[in-house]
């Protein structure tokens, strides 16, 4: 019929708007590369911030004790006790506790929201010792915070919030030393526990990937929003005052959620989907890649097949015009759909937007359509890798004997199988054979969480 026409020759238009040929993947990667130095060279040198994490050693093994860790940062909050047994014995036991933020601390005050998670770690401390673990009774209790947003540290243990970002607007909080807030609410809380390391989420995860294995060099985190931090030369570092650290190395959270470039295919669905959200203008990469961004770029494509080629009929079902309604774990659903009539895709339709009976074709062209945005993602985020590798010279044959390991995390990456592989291939394509020989991509399995309590044994006040 005349609408099935009209709907595939939309889809090529967008399959075009959103295309990423290989010279321009290699465009970005270059670009992300040069932001890199920039970043580094100075403050505000850069989109992206390029944020030194005063974390100088990461991990080496020899990590003993139990420690805490909390992690904040998207929809969930994590609290986790771990038992470190040292170099023999490892993580010998771990426990942990996780919550959903009710949406509206989301969007409140720094008081509300810290005293809901204080009063959560409060209750999980008390159930220490019912499983055997608990923290030596002569010493107070130590805590690593992942708190995956741009910090300016002021030290491992300090720092002052820059911005939010994945959703979050806690005005009050901006500015302010995020251990700080939290220790507050911890005493109001009766909660008597020190935070010896305030790090983000990649930086979590890169210390939870080195204690695994010795060749891991960064870290990229493909959650509800995206970022990524390696380990960098301190001597490479011009903006760093302080004095040069005995490893030689500092750990950067690059921020590269605010990454832009000419290069990036940005699309109308792009500038609406921007315009419209929390932060416009900013975290431009992360809103062509991340959990919280894909789901919502495929119904504004939905929308605008529905409007412009009656993808659904004469009307635009109303449940379709939500801001967000489609999650990306439902778009993956859809486009992870291998029953002949595509019956994930009719049961999303019916159940999100109140739409029954499509035909077969249409539901093609909607998975077509999660395919478009999916695979947009995965080259975009491969190159963001590959910009990190030439960052650190490891590109090149001439590097070849050096094993890079990137520890990959987050929800996105772990379950949305398809943009995996796509992910993990491109990186291989950019590379190359010889190069990629030298290089892997690891799930971090949790890093975070744990990465955060070696990094608080670590930076513990008794050593
Ligand atoms: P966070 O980034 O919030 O710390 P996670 O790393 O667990 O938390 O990532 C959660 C995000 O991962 C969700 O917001 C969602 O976008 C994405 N996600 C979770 N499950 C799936 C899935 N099955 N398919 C695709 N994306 C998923
Ligand atoms: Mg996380």
């Amino acid at each position: 019929s005349g609408h099935l026409e009209k709907v595939k020759e939309m889809l090529k238009e967008l399959e075009d708007m959103f295309a990423t040929p290989t010279h321009n993947l290699v465009l970005v990667a270059e670009a992300m590369a040069a932001e890199m130095h920039a970043g580094l060279a100075s403050d505000g040198g850069s989109k992206l911030k390029m944020l030194i994490s005063y974390v100088d050693n990461l991990p080496t093994g020899n990590e003993e004790g139990v420690f805490y860790a909390l992690d904040l940062g998207g929809t969930n909050f994590r609290v986790l006790r771990v038992h470190l047994g040292g170099r023999e014995a490892r993580v010998v036991r771990q426990e942990f506790e996780e919550c959903s933020i009710p949406p509206h601390l989301m969007l409140g005050s720094s008081q509300e929201l810290f005293d809901f998670i204080a009063k959560a770690l409060a209750k999980f401390v008390a159930t220490e010792g019912e499983e055997g673990l608990h923290a030596s009774p002569s010493r107070q209790r130590e805590l690593g915070f992942t708190f995956s947003f741009p910090v300016g540290q002021t030290s491992v243990a300090s720092g002052n919030l820059i911005k939010w970002t994945k959703g979050f607007s806690v005005e009050d909080a901006v500015g302010q030393d995020i251990v700080g807030e939290l220790t507050k609410a911890m005493k109001r809380a009766g909660v008597d526990m020190r935070v010896s390391a305030l790090v983000n989420d990649t930086i979590g995860t890169l210390a939870g990937g080195r204690y695994h294995d010795k060749d891991v060099i960064a870290a990229v985190i493909l959650g509800t929003g995206t970022n990524a931090a390696y380990v960098e030369k301190a001597s490479a570092i011009p903006k760093w005052q302080g004095l040069l650290p005995k490893s030689g190395d500092m750990v950067i959270n690059t921020e590269w959620g605010n990454f832009s470039t000419l290069h990036l295919p940005f699309t109308e669905l792009d500038l609406a989907l921007d315009a419209e959200s929390l932060n416009p203008g900013e975290q431009l990469y992360e809103k062509m890649i991340s959990g919280m961004y894909l789901g919502e770029l495929v119904r504004r494509g939905l929308c605008k097949l529905a409007k412009e080629a009656s993808l659904f009929g004469d009307t635009v079902p109303p449940k379709l015009r939500t801001p967000f309604i489609l999650r990306t774990p439902d778009m993956s659903a859809m486009h992870h759909d291998t029953s002949p009539n595509l019956d994930v895709v009719d049961k999303k339709l019916k159940d999100l937007f109140e739409i029954s009976n499509t035909s077969i074709e249409v539901r093609k062209a909607i998975v077509e359509l999660c395919d478009i945005v999916a695979v947009r993602g995965a080259l975009l985020s491969a190159a963001g890798i590959v910009g990190i590798i030439k960052k650190l010279g490891r590109d090149t044959a001439e590097s070849a004997g050096e094993k890079s390991v990137i520890a990959l995390d987050g929800g996105l990456y772990e379950h949305y199988t398809k943009f995996r592989i796509c992910m993990e291939n491109t990186v291989k394509e950019l590379l190359g054979p010889r190069v990629f020989d030298q290089v892997r991509i690891e799930h971090s399995n949790d890093g975070s969480g744990i990465g955060a309590a070696l990094l608080a044994a670590s930076h513990s006040q008794y050593l």
